[in-house]
C-alpha cells in the first residue's frame, strides 16, 4: 500500500508518499506561502525537483496541486489518486483525549478542534489539512498521529504544574510534551541496536533540533519530558527561551510596557540561541560565531549543554539509572561538539563516549567508550515513518 503523510502548517504543507511494501519514499514535497502571494510547490523525486508556482488561496487548493504533482505524467509517481491507500496526518496537540493514533472520523475532528486552545498555532492548520484532504480524497481513509500521545503515560507528579489543581481540572493545564513520534521512534531503534526488548530498558532521549525536548523512557513508557503544555518549556532552543522563572515575565512586561502577546512572542521567537547570541537561531551559525570568538554565542551553546546535562541527571535519578542516552534531530545527530561536551564528566553515571566514534554525522552509531556501562547512541529520527506505520496498522486493522 502507498501511504501519503501530510504535515499541514498555517501557510505550508509538507507531504511524503511512502511505498509501505518497502518503506521507500517515492516523493517528498513542500508547499509554501499558502494563502499569500507567491504560493509554491516543490516536489522531489529521486533527487529531482519539480516546481509549480501558482496561486493557492487555501489548503484545499494546495491539496489539489499536491495531488496533481503526485499524479503528473512526467514528474509524478502514481498514475491516479486511487493508488494512495491512506493518508496519515501529523497533529500536534491530542490533549488527554488521544493516547494513541486514531482513524479520523467526525468525532476525532471535533476533538482535535476542541484541543485547539491548547495549541492555537498548530491544531487549526493541522485540521485545515485534514479537511482539505477529506474534500479532495473523500474515499481515502485518514489517520491522525499526535505529537503528544506518546507522553500520555506520564504520571501526575510529572505532568502537573504546582498551581492550584483546579486549573488542571477545569482547564486541562498540564504538561503534555511534544516530539512524541520522534522519542518513540528512537527508543524503538535504541532497543533494536542494543538487542534488548524496549520493556527492559531505561532510556533518555534527546531530540535536539530547532525545537528541542528531552524524554525519560522507562521500560518503553514516557515517564517525563521537558516540553510542557506548549513547546516553550525545557532547554534553550533556536528561538524559544526554554525554562524561565514566570515572575521574570511580569518584571519585563512592567518595565518595558509589553502586553502578554508581545511577551510570548519574545519568548517564542526572539529568545533562545537567537536572543542570547544575537547571531542566529541556527546551531551551525552559532557554533561558527563561537569559534570566531563571539563570547555570547559560546554562552548560548554552553546554556544548551548545561540544560541537557541537567535533564540527563534528573531523568537518571527518576528512573533509578539509565541504560542508554540517545541523541537525535538536527543538532543531536550532527554536532559532535555538543555530544562531546554533554558527555564530558559523566563517568559518575557510568557513561563515557569514544571521541573517534563520535566523529560521525547523521548515522546510527554506538559512540560509547569501551566499558561504558551506559550506552550512548546517535539515532537519526524518522517521524514520517512512524506516521506511515501507524496509518498502515490502523487502516489495515479496519479493513
Ligand atoms: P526542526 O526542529 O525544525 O525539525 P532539525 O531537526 O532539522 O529542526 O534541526 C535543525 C538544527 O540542527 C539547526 O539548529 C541546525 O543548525 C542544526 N544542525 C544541522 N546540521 C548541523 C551540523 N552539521 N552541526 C551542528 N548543528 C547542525
Amino acid at each position: 500500500m502507498k501511504i501519503l503523510i501530510v504535515n499541514a502548517g498555517s501557510s505550508s504543507l509538507k507531504y511524503q508518499l511512502v511505498n509501505m511494501d518497502t518503506e521507500e519514499t517515492l516523493a517528498k514535497g513542500l508547499i509554501e506561502r499558502i494563502g499569500i502571494e507567491g504560493s509554491k510547490l516543490t516536489q522531489k523525486v529521486n533527487g529531482e525537483k519539480h516546481i509549480v508556482e501558482a496561486p493557492m488561496n487555501d489548503h484545499v487548493a494546495a491539496t489539489k496541486y499536491m495531488i496533481e504533482a503526485l499524479t503528473d505524467g512526467q514528474h509524478g509517481v502514481v498514475t491516479s489518486m486511487d493508488e494512495i491507500g491512506a493518508v496519515g496526518h501529523r497533529v500536534v496537540q491530542g490533549g488527554e483525549h488521544f493516547t494513541t493514533s486514531v482513524v479520523i472520523d467526525d468525532e476525532v475532528m471535533k476533538a482535535i478542534e476542541e484541543n485547539a486552545p491548547l495549541a492555537p498555532l498548530h491544531n487549526p492548520p493541522n485540521l485545515m489539512g485534514i479537511k482539505a484532504c477529506k474534500q479532495i480524497m473523500p474515499n481515502t481513509p485518514m489517520v491522525a498521529v499526535f505529537d503528544t500521545s506518546f507522553h500520555q503515560t506520564m504520571p501526575p507528579e510529572a505532568f502537573l504544574y504546582g498551581v492550584p489543581l483546579d486549573y488542571y481540572r477545569r482547564l486541562r493545564v498540564r504538561r503534555y510534551g511534544f516530539h512524541g513520534t520522534s522519542h518513540r521512534y528512537v527508543s524503538q531503534r535504541a532497543a533494536a541496536m542494543l538487542g534488548k526488548p524496549l520493556e527492559e530498558l531505561r532510556l533518555i532521549t534527546c531530540h535536539l533540533g530547532n525545537g528541542s525536548s528531552m524524554a525519560a523512557i522507562d521500560h518503553g513508557k514516557s515517564v517525563d519530558t521537558s516540553m510542557g503544555m506548549t513547546p516553550l518549556e525545557g532547554v534553550i532552543m533556536g528561538t524559544r527561551s526554554g525554562n524561565v522563572d514566570p515572575a521574570v515575565l511580569q518584571f519585563i512586561m512592567n518595565s518595558e510596557h509589553l502586553s502578554v502577546d508581545e511577551m510570548l512572542d519574545i519568548l517564542n521567537k526572539k529568545s533562545g540561541f537567537l536572543g542570547i547570541s544575537g547571531v542566529s537561531s541556527d546551531m551551525r551559525d552559532v557554533e561558527e560565531a563561537a569559534e570566531q570568538g563571539n563570547k555570547d554565542a559560546q554562552i548560548s551553546i554552553d546554556m544548551l549543554y548545561r540544560g541537557i546535562k541537567k535533564y540527563i541527571g534528573a531523568y537518571a535519578a527518576i528512573m533509578g539509572g539509565v541504560d542508554a542516552i540517545v541523541f537525535t534531530a538536527g543538532i543531536g545527530e550532527n554536532s559532535k561538539e555538543l555530544r562531546e561536551a554533554v558527555m564530558t564528566n559523566m563517568e559518575f553515571l557510568g557513561a563515557s563516549i569514544d571521541t573517534e566514534k563520535n566523529n560521525v554525522r547523521g548515522k546510527e552509531t554506538d559512540i560509547s567508550a569501551p566499558g561504558s556501562k551506559v550506552k550512548v547512541l546517535i539515532i537519526p529520527t524518522d517521524e514520517e515513518i512512524v506516521i506511515a506505520r501507524d496509518t498502515l496498522e490502523l487502516v489495515g486493522n479496519k479493513a
